[in-house]
């Protein structure tokens, strides 16, 4: 016998795709969303890229 098993789909960490500011590479990174607020460093130029936080109002009272 051989039925499909039904295997639970992997789903990809949900990422964010940020574009390098530097006007002379433009390069699209595509980050991890764990990376918000955090520092990228372009892959192509080496520039560090801040990336933006959740856009709306996630407030985390401390
Ligand atoms: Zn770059």
């Amino acid at each position: 016998m051989s039925k499909p098993a039904p295997q639970p789909s992997h789903k990809p960490p949900p990422s964010i795709r940020i574009m390098c500011p530097n006007l002379v590479c433009k390069a699209v990174l595509a980050v991890p969303s764990i990376a918000r607020g955090k520092m990228v460093r372009c892959k192509s130029c080496g520039t560090c890229i801040r990336v933006p936080d959740a856009a709306g109002g996630e407030t985390s009272a401390a």
